[in-house]
This record gives C-alpha cells, sequence and structure tokens, in this order.
C-alpha cells in the first residue's frame, strides 16, 4: 500500500524505517525493506504494525545506500511473512515492492514455471522480479530489461527494485497507482506519497502514468515507457503541510 526508496551517500537504514512509518496512515497488514550492499540484498519483512516488525526484524540494522521499503495490504496471497514485499527474483539479483494489482499475474506466473522459475509466495507481485531475471538474462542490460517487463504487466501498478546488476540505483515505474520522487541535498528519494519523505525534503517530482525513473543519490531520470525518451521535468517546491 506504499512504497518507499532511498539513494544516499550514508547509511539509509533509519531514513527508510522513517519513511515507511510516515505511510503508515494509509493502511497496512506488513511491511519489509530491501537493503543492497557489497554483500548482496538483503530483505527483512513480516506481518504486523512497522514497530512491531522492527522489535522482532529489526529493520535499521541491515546497512547500506541503497534500499526500498514497503507497506503492503494484501490483495493476492494471504497476510504471511512470505507474501510481504519485498520479493526477490530466483537467483536473488532483483529486489522488487509493489502496490496495486497485477491482473494477468497468473498467466505469467505458469509461463514462468514451465521455463523453471521456482515462486516462493502466492502473490501476483512475484512475477516482477522473475520477469526481471528472466529478461536481464536475455538483455544484459537492466534498463531494457525493465521496459521488457513493463511490456508484459497488466493492471495497475507502481513498483521499484534494487538489483546487484546496477548497485547505485533504485528504479521504478507506475501504471495507475501513485509514485513521486523527492530531490533530497544529499540523497534521492522515491515513494508512494510526498508525507513519506516531507521531513527530509520537500522538492520534488511527480511521475506520470507510463513512465519510469530512476534515482541515484545525486541525481534522477525519468523516461517515457513507449519510446524510451528521456523527459525533463522541473522540480516544485512543496511550500504547503501535507
Ligand atoms: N497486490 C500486491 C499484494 O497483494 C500488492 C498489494 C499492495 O498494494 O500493498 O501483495
Amino acid at each position: 500500500c506504499g512504497i518507499v526508496g532511498i539513494v544516499g551517500t550514508t547509511n539509509i537504514s533509519d531514513r527508510l524505517f522513517r519513511c515507511i512509518k510516515n505511510l503508515e496512515y494509509r493502511g497496512y497488514d506488513s511491511c519489509g525493506i530491501a537493503i543492497l550492499s557489497e554483500e548482496g540484498i538483503e530483505v527483512r519483512k513480516n506481518v504486523g504494525a512497522v514497530d512491531e516488525v522492527n522489535k522482532t526484524e529489526h529493520l535499521t540494522e541491515p546497512q547500506g545506500h541503497v534500499g526500498i521499503a514497503h507497506t503492503r495490504w494484501a490483495t493476492h496471497g494471504g497476510v504471511t511473512q512470505t507474501n510481504s514485499h519485498p520479493h526477490l527474483s530466483g537467483d536473488g539479483a532483483f529486489a522488487v515492492i509493489h502496490n496495486g494489482i497485477i491482473s494477468n499475474y497468473r498467466q505469467l506466473r505458469e509461463e514462468l514455471q514451465a521455463k523453471g522459475h521456482l515462486f516462493a509466495s502466492q502473490t501476483d507481485t512475484e512475477v516482477i522480479p522473475h520477469l526481471l531475471e528472466a529478461s536481464y538474462q536475455q538483455e544484459q542490460d537492466v534498463e531494457q530489461a525493465l521496459l521488457k517487463t513493463i511490456a508484459r504487466l497488466e493492471g495497475t501498478y507502481a513498483f521499484a527494485f534494487v538489483t546487484t546488476h546496477d548497485p547505485t540505483k533504485v528504479f521504478c515505474a507506475r501504471k495507475e497507482s501513485p509514485l513521486v520522487l523527492g530531490i533530497g541535498s544529499d540523497s534521492m528519494f522515491l515513494a508512494s506519497d510526498i508525507n513519506s519523505f516531507i521531513e527530509y525534503t520537500r522538492d520534488i517530482v511527480i511521475l506520470n502514468d507510463y513512465e519510469y525513473a530512476l534515482i541515484t543519490s545525486d541525481s534522477y531520470l525519468i523516461k517515457d515507457v513507449k519510446t524510451g525518451e528521456r523527459i525533463p521535468r522541473t522540480v516544485q517546491t512543496i511550500t504547503w503541510s501535507p
């Protein structure tokens, strides 16, 4: 029900935690984080409130400069630790969080299973990391893998991911679910709403449907899903209190 991504120049785990805490008001049943570091991607997730999950999973323990976090409102697959987000690809190279519903997930799942992909959860979301992994194997390029994945998805989504193939970035895409970038002084944010990161920055860039974006610690790039072309968009400064 809420997604967050951060790339910083120092450890971001405390900020990730604050940012999902700030999304609690949207309602949710589980939450989780993924942090990327030299050792790979570490996922911590479980059922319950952010503070509760933090007590058992120690969400801020993993250290890194690149990460994502999620609050889940289950639509497909029960409320369990395994079904909580982030979801990993089979090879562990992609970790994905998602808001919305992938309506053709059954077909995609069967197709991927027939190719040997093993699924861990009952969610619609888990097809995304598996599609990214399969597309990356063909394309050897994360942005191309993202475009190939988006082309297969039906339904609604705002999703974000980190990958060991390009470890200084967080990638995201949207269709009929909100997504906004936050331009910080020494870090970049993305979230499903401004409240998430407003305590860190009031400079924002809104994403539209059929756009994808990537953030690094000091830059952002928005592109059109259909043409692959870069979309220039100016930063707005929020003066009101959300
Ligand atoms: N459909 C996904 C799930 O059930 C995402 C739900 C959400 O938006 O939180 O896991």
